[in-house]
Protein backbone atom coordinates (compact mmCIF):
# COMPACT_ATOMS: atom_id res chain seq x y z
CA UNK A 1 0.00 0.00 0.00
CA UNK A 2 0.87 3.51 -0.75
CA UNK A 3 2.55 5.76 1.70
CA UNK A 4 0.13 9.18 -0.16
CA UNK A 5 -3.02 10.35 1.43
CA UNK A 6 -3.19 13.52 -0.35
CA UNK A 7 -4.30 13.84 -4.32
CA UNK A 8 -2.94 16.40 -6.22
CA UNK A 9 -5.35 16.88 -9.47
CA UNK A 10 -3.96 18.33 -12.46
CA UNK A 11 -5.79 20.33 -15.30
CA UNK A 12 -4.12 19.36 -18.89
CA UNK A 13 -4.55 23.13 -20.75
CA UNK A 14 -3.31 26.10 -19.73
CA UNK A 15 -2.22 24.72 -16.52
CA UNK A 16 0.64 21.73 -17.54
CA UNK A 17 0.96 22.56 -21.56
CA UNK A 18 0.39 25.02 -24.02
CA UNK A 19 -0.49 23.50 -27.18
CA UNK A 20 -1.39 26.96 -29.07
CA UNK A 21 -4.28 26.07 -30.77
CA UNK A 22 -3.67 22.88 -31.82
CA UNK A 23 -6.93 21.68 -30.31
CA UNK A 24 -8.84 23.75 -31.38
CA UNK A 25 -7.83 23.24 -35.52
CA UNK A 26 -7.74 19.59 -34.41
CA UNK A 27 -11.83 19.74 -33.63
CA UNK A 28 -12.61 21.92 -36.57
CA UNK A 29 -10.47 19.38 -38.85
CA UNK A 30 -12.01 16.71 -37.04
CA UNK A 31 -15.46 17.54 -36.82
CA UNK A 32 -15.23 18.11 -40.48
CA UNK A 33 -13.50 15.01 -41.40
CA UNK A 34 -16.47 13.08 -39.94
CA UNK A 35 -19.34 15.31 -40.74
CA UNK A 36 -17.90 16.38 -44.53
CA UNK A 37 -21.50 17.71 -45.92
CA UNK A 38 -21.56 20.42 -42.80
CA UNK A 39 -18.61 22.31 -44.10
CA UNK A 40 -21.28 24.51 -45.97
CA UNK A 41 -21.94 26.47 -42.66
CA UNK A 42 -18.96 28.03 -40.84
CA UNK A 43 -17.59 26.50 -37.62
CA UNK A 44 -18.42 28.31 -34.38
CA UNK A 45 -16.35 30.04 -32.33
CA UNK A 46 -15.70 27.79 -29.27
CA UNK A 47 -14.84 28.76 -25.56
CA UNK A 48 -12.47 25.77 -24.84
CA UNK A 49 -11.22 27.17 -21.14
CA UNK A 50 -12.26 24.51 -18.74
CA UNK A 51 -14.79 22.84 -21.37
CA UNK A 52 -15.58 19.40 -21.14
CA UNK A 53 -15.04 17.21 -24.77
CA UNK A 54 -18.16 15.82 -23.94
CA UNK A 55 -19.79 19.32 -23.81
CA UNK A 56 -18.20 20.63 -26.99
CA UNK A 57 -19.43 18.09 -29.47
CA UNK A 58 -22.94 18.11 -27.81
CA UNK A 59 -22.98 21.67 -28.91
CA UNK A 60 -21.15 21.17 -32.07
CA UNK A 61 -23.82 18.59 -33.02
CA UNK A 62 -26.64 21.23 -31.48
CA UNK A 63 -25.38 23.83 -33.95
CA UNK A 64 -24.78 21.36 -36.98
CA UNK A 65 -28.30 19.54 -36.25
CA UNK A 66 -26.49 16.25 -36.30
CA UNK A 67 -27.76 13.68 -33.52
CA UNK A 68 -26.04 13.50 -30.78
CA UNK A 69 -25.60 9.42 -30.61
CA UNK A 70 -22.79 7.26 -29.49
CA UNK A 71 -22.19 6.89 -32.95
CA UNK A 72 -21.59 9.90 -34.06
CA UNK A 73 -19.81 10.76 -31.05
CA UNK A 74 -16.97 7.46 -31.66
CA UNK A 75 -16.95 9.07 -35.49
CA UNK A 76 -16.31 12.69 -33.97
CA UNK A 77 -13.55 10.93 -31.95
CA UNK A 78 -11.61 8.78 -33.95
CA UNK A 79 -11.02 11.49 -36.63
CA UNK A 80 -10.48 14.40 -34.07
CA UNK A 81 -7.99 12.35 -32.17
CA UNK A 82 -6.36 11.53 -35.35
CA UNK A 83 -6.78 15.72 -36.59
CA UNK A 84 -4.77 15.90 -32.76
CA UNK A 85 -1.94 13.82 -33.46
CA UNK A 86 -1.46 15.56 -36.82
CA UNK A 87 -1.70 19.05 -35.43
CA UNK A 88 0.43 18.28 -32.52
CA UNK A 89 3.36 17.26 -34.46
CA UNK A 90 2.98 19.51 -37.18
CA UNK A 91 2.85 22.53 -34.43
CA UNK A 92 5.69 21.15 -33.09
CA UNK A 93 8.11 21.09 -36.44
CA UNK A 94 7.37 24.56 -36.46
CA UNK A 95 8.08 25.37 -33.11
CA UNK A 96 4.43 25.80 -31.59
CA UNK A 97 3.27 24.25 -28.36
CA UNK A 98 5.26 23.65 -24.97
CA UNK A 99 4.63 22.52 -21.52
CA UNK A 100 4.60 25.01 -19.55
CA UNK A 101 7.52 26.94 -17.14
CA UNK A 102 8.44 25.14 -14.39
CA UNK A 103 6.05 22.11 -14.89
CA UNK A 104 8.55 19.33 -15.29
CA UNK A 105 10.61 20.29 -12.43
CA UNK A 106 7.12 20.35 -10.29
CA UNK A 107 5.89 17.29 -11.21
CA UNK A 108 10.32 15.13 -10.90
CA UNK A 109 9.47 17.03 -7.38
CA UNK A 110 6.05 15.99 -6.46
CA UNK A 111 6.74 12.33 -7.63
CA UNK A 112 8.98 12.08 -5.33
CA UNK A 113 6.69 13.29 -2.28
CA UNK A 114 5.50 9.97 -0.47
CA UNK A 115 2.63 12.36 0.63
CA UNK A 116 1.19 12.67 -2.67
CA UNK A 117 -0.53 10.91 -5.39
CA UNK A 118 -0.69 12.96 -8.74
CA UNK A 119 -3.60 12.69 -11.20
CA UNK A 120 -5.19 14.28 -14.09
CA UNK A 121 -8.64 15.44 -14.22
CA UNK A 122 -9.55 17.14 -17.51
CA UNK A 123 -11.86 18.28 -19.91
CA UNK A 124 -10.54 16.09 -22.75
CA UNK A 125 -11.24 12.86 -24.30
CA UNK A 126 -9.00 10.13 -22.19
CA UNK A 127 -7.10 9.54 -25.59
CA UNK A 128 -6.76 13.27 -26.81
CA UNK A 129 -5.62 13.43 -23.34
CA UNK A 130 -2.54 11.08 -23.22
CA UNK A 131 -1.78 12.32 -26.41
CA UNK A 132 -1.16 15.74 -25.24
CA UNK A 133 0.93 14.55 -22.00
CA UNK A 134 2.94 11.83 -23.89
CA UNK A 135 3.71 14.61 -26.93
CA UNK A 136 5.46 16.74 -24.00
CA UNK A 137 6.94 14.01 -22.16
CA UNK A 138 5.11 14.40 -19.10
CA UNK A 139 2.28 11.47 -19.33
CA UNK A 140 4.94 9.25 -16.84
CA UNK A 141 4.03 11.18 -14.00
CA UNK A 142 0.61 10.21 -14.00
CA UNK A 143 -1.09 6.59 -13.42
CA UNK A 144 -5.27 7.74 -13.89
CA UNK A 145 -7.46 10.52 -14.08
CA UNK A 146 -10.95 11.93 -14.84
CA UNK A 147 -11.43 12.96 -17.98
CA UNK A 148 -13.95 14.80 -20.23
CA UNK A 149 -16.24 11.87 -21.88
CA UNK A 150 -16.83 10.57 -18.41
CA UNK A 151 -19.23 13.34 -17.33
CA UNK A 152 -20.83 15.83 -19.43
CA UNK A 153 -20.32 19.03 -16.71
CA UNK A 154 -16.62 19.71 -15.42
CA UNK A 155 -18.15 19.61 -11.99
CA UNK A 156 -19.14 15.76 -12.04
CA UNK A 157 -15.71 14.53 -12.62
CA UNK A 158 -14.01 15.26 -8.84
CA UNK A 159 -15.62 12.10 -7.52
CA UNK A 160 -14.93 9.88 -10.30
CA UNK A 161 -11.26 11.12 -10.11
CA UNK A 162 -11.19 10.13 -6.52
CA UNK A 163 -12.58 6.83 -7.59
CA UNK A 164 -10.20 6.27 -10.06
CA UNK A 165 -7.63 7.15 -7.34
CA UNK A 166 -8.78 4.30 -5.44
CA UNK A 167 -8.94 1.64 -8.31
CA UNK A 168 -5.70 2.87 -9.47
CA UNK A 169 -3.74 2.45 -6.01
CA UNK A 170 -5.88 0.70 -3.60
CA UNK A 171 -6.40 3.03 -1.48
CA UNK A 172 -9.68 5.95 -0.36
CA UNK A 173 -9.24 9.78 -0.63
CA UNK A 174 -10.80 12.02 0.87
CA UNK A 175 -12.13 15.22 -1.02
CA UNK A 176 -10.85 17.47 2.25
CA UNK A 177 -7.44 15.92 0.91
CA UNK A 178 -7.42 16.65 -2.90
CA UNK A 179 -6.62 19.47 -4.43
CA UNK A 180 -7.35 20.51 -7.80
CA UNK A 181 -4.62 22.72 -9.73
CA UNK A 182 -6.00 24.27 -12.74
CA UNK A 183 -6.41 27.74 -14.71
CA UNK A 184 -10.03 28.82 -14.96
CA UNK A 185 -12.74 29.35 -13.05
CA UNK A 186 -14.35 26.15 -14.03
CA UNK A 187 -11.62 24.17 -12.29
CA UNK A 188 -12.56 26.29 -9.32
CA UNK A 189 -15.98 25.40 -9.45
CA UNK A 190 -15.45 21.59 -9.97
CA UNK A 191 -12.96 21.88 -6.69
CA UNK A 192 -15.78 23.19 -4.66
CA UNK A 193 -18.26 21.09 -6.23
CA UNK A 194 -17.32 18.06 -4.23
CA UNK A 195 -15.72 20.37 -1.66
CA UNK A 196 -12.21 19.76 -2.58
CA UNK A 197 -9.09 22.51 -2.21
CA UNK A 198 -8.03 24.15 -5.20
CA UNK A 199 -4.81 26.19 -6.47
CA UNK A 200 -5.56 27.97 -9.29
CA UNK A 201 -2.72 29.37 -12.00
CA UNK A 202 -2.99 32.20 -14.65
CA UNK A 203 -0.87 30.46 -17.39
CA UNK A 204 -4.37 29.96 -19.68
CA UNK A 205 -6.81 31.76 -20.89
CA UNK A 206 -7.98 33.85 -17.47
CA UNK A 207 -5.80 36.70 -15.67
CA UNK A 208 -4.75 36.64 -12.22
CA UNK A 209 -7.94 38.84 -11.64
CA UNK A 210 -10.36 37.16 -12.86
CA UNK A 211 -9.01 34.07 -10.95
CA UNK A 212 -9.03 35.61 -7.90
CA UNK A 213 -13.03 36.79 -8.38
CA UNK A 214 -13.52 32.91 -8.10
CA UNK A 215 -11.80 32.47 -4.55
CA UNK A 216 -9.48 30.07 -5.16
CA UNK A 217 -8.02 28.93 -1.88
CA UNK A 218 -4.10 30.23 -3.61
CA UNK A 219 -3.22 31.60 -6.86
CA UNK A 220 0.00 31.47 -8.33
CA UNK A 221 0.97 33.43 -11.44
CA UNK A 222 2.73 30.25 -12.58
CA UNK A 223 4.54 27.33 -11.35
CA UNK A 224 8.09 29.07 -12.47
CA UNK A 225 9.10 28.56 -9.13
CA UNK A 226 9.36 24.97 -7.99
CA UNK A 227 10.26 25.86 -4.31
CA UNK A 228 7.25 28.50 -3.78
CA UNK A 229 4.61 26.36 -5.71
CA UNK A 230 5.28 23.29 -3.43
CA UNK A 231 5.62 25.37 -0.30
CA UNK A 232 1.95 26.76 -1.65
CA UNK A 233 1.17 23.02 -1.81
CA UNK A 234 2.05 21.82 1.46
CA UNK A 235 0.13 24.89 3.29
CA UNK A 236 -3.18 24.01 2.16
CA UNK A 237 -2.42 20.72 4.43
CA UNK A 238 -0.72 22.67 7.37
CA UNK A 239 -3.18 25.15 7.92
CA UNK A 240 -5.39 22.28 8.79
MG1 LIG B 1 -7.29 24.37 -18.53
Amino acid sequence: MIRADKLLLFDIDGTLVDTEGAGLVALEAGFFNAFPFCREKAFPSLDLGGATDSSVVAFLFDHFAIENHGGHRDLFFDEYLLALDCCMREFRDRGKGRVLSGVPELLGRLEKCEDYLLGILTGNVEAGARLKLKHFDIDHYFGFGAFGTDHETRNGLGPIAIERAEVAVGKGFDPSKTIIIGDTLKDIACARAFDARVIAVATGGASEEMLESGSPDILLPNFADTAATIEAIDSLFTSD
